[in-house]
């Protein structure tokens, strides 16, 4: 018997024979996400199994530990740095069949999930209860909640809403060994506390290195009855940190405000030229959210103040128009390959995050380096939390293309660094951000490393990524 096989029958005395997966083409979805990174190695895993409850998945892990298997926890596979990819093999735990959305409890505005449930069915199963799951991935269709948590995942709506870690009230996770442990308080149901080392924090974007989520116990909030959106031209970037700047001074915190910069205007135009866009060197989507009878007023009031640094602004008050506008952001990837025939939109170096104050400098320095690497990339991204995505587009056969492809991927985590930012702000670390922990983190990385070793002494929780390893 070989070594796989051995570790599958082990495995199918946990799982029914039909959950535990070891033939050699059902496995080759579970080599990739959608990092770049995945697409150019494939590293399959030995087994997949698709666990239903939490027993399942201790003795699944349980078995890893006796045998020094590592294990891999898998949602939705969206992710874009080969997070849930088996860097080194072994056994890739998929939730896709814990997705039962166990209690909804609006007095306490709270919910228990298990964490294989996709994004927008939470918010969907939350909805008749006036509620929702406030973090927003552009992937929200198709990333689970337990991914969600496990990279600190966000979208626009962080900038008043804030991210994911700002909503997980506690988790059930296994631990390395196979044991079971409640964060947040065995019972509790409070909002906050103060009480013992805040452990599901911990847990939270520490990408399934430290234990696998089982459960999640999520604070949720009531929706806002009503949003207007402003989109506003500038002919100069710094027009645009001054309009926040001048909300903040107002006392007015948008609930998003997204940035277009010019090339991906031109995407957007070239793909929907209805949206009819401004010129201009950036473009913002500005969302203000409140009450029915205030939001109109409330709009006005921000759009006037929008006036005095935007070169021209519309407001769209109706939901079709507000729609309209964010399927069209939405659709900016799609957008992308169309205008470039021939290139492909590639996950690497997509996820900057730098002050608000930085945007304009790292725009403009990244739309350099792009030039001089010759790739061709369009910059959009949350201005109102600094977060700056960058569309690298190439013709991935091209070898050479590739290769300045990373160079540029490259010293935009640097960039990144160097402004006083985060090499990532929402898509996490996994294997292809592993080399910049050192400069962003310094001594920190060993702290970090000294937990590892305390909750996962045989390093069997997804190998390869987070701290500083290069696979
Ligand atoms: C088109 C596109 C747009 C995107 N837009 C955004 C965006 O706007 N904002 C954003 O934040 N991200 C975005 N992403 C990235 C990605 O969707 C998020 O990182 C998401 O949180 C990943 O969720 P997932 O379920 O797909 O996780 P996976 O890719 O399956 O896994 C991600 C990580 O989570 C770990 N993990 C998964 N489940 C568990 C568990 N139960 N316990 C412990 N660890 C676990 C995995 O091991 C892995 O390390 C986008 C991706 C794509 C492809």
């Amino acid at each position: 018997m070989t070594l796989t096989a051995g570790l599958a029958s082990r495995l199918r005395e946990i799982l029914p024979a039909d959950r535990v997966i070891d033939d050699p083409t059902t496995l080759i979805p579970y080599a990739y996400d959608a990092s770049f990174w995945s697409l150019r190695s494939r590293r399959m895993p030995d087994v997949v199994v698709l666990p239903e409850t939490t027993a399942e998945v201790s003795g699944v892990v349980r078995a890893a530990a006796t045998s020094g298997t590592p294990v891999v926890a898998r949602g939705g596979g969206t992710g874009q740095t080969g997070g849930a990819v088996p860097a080194r093999g072994g056994i890739v735990i998929s939730f896709a069949r814990m997705r039962r959305v166990l209690e909804i409890d609006r007095t306490n505005l709270q919910c228990l999930t298990e964490p294989g449930i996709v994004y927008v069915d939470l918010n969907a199963a939350l909805a008749p209860h006036g509620l929702f799951f406030p973090p927003d991935p552009g992937s929200g269709r198709a990333c689970s909640v337990g991914g969600m948590v496990a990279n600190n995942a966000s979208g626009p709506h962080a900038v008043r809403w804030g991210t994911t870690s700002a909503y997980v009230l506690g988790a059930e996770v296994v631990l390395a060994d196979g044991s079971v442990i409640v964060t947040g308080g065995q019972r509790s149901k409070a909002l906050k506390s103060s009480s013992g080392i805040d452990l599901t924090k911990l847990f939270v974007g520490s990408e399934g290195t430290l234990g696998i989520i089982t459960r999640l116990r999520l604070r949720v909030q009531p929706r806002p009855a009503a949003r207007a959106v402003i989109l506003a031209a500038y002919d100069d970037l710094a027009g645009t940190v001054a309009t926040m700047d001048d909300l903040f001074a107002a006392g007015i915190l948008p609930a998003t405000a997204e940035l277009l910069d010019q090339s991906a205007v031109k995407a957007l135009m070239a793909w929907k030229p209805d949206l009819a866009l401004p010129d201009g060197e950036a473009v913002l989507f500005i969302e203000i959210e409140g009450g029915k009878g205030e939001i109109a007023a409330s709009a006005r009031e921000a759009e006037k103040i929008v006036q005095r640094r935007a070169r021209l602004t519309r407001l769209a008050e109706d939901e079709a128009a507000i729609q309209r506008l964010w399927a069209a952001r939405a659709g900016l990837a799609a957008a992308s390959a169309l205008v470039f025939p021939g290139k492909h939109r590639v996950f690497a170096g997509e996820d900057l995050a730098v002050p608000i104050s930085e945007i304009p400098r790292t725009v403009r320095r990244a739309r350099e380096i792009a030039a001089e690497t010759g790739i061709t990339v369009i910059f959009y991204g949350h201005f109102g939390d600094g977060n700056v995505h960058s569309g690298i587009l190439i013709d991935p056969s091209d070898p050479d293309e590739v290769n300045r492809a990373d160079d540029l991927a490259d010293r935009l985590h640097r960039l990144a660094i160097e402004v006083g930012g985060t090499v990532t702000g929402e898509h996490g670390t996994g294997a292809v951000r592993s080399r910049y922990m050192r400069a962003e983190h310094g001594d920190a990385l060993d702290v970090m490393r000294r937990v590892k070793a305390a909750l996962d002494p045989q390093g069997i929780m997804n190998p390869g990524k987070l701290y500083g390893d290069e696979v």
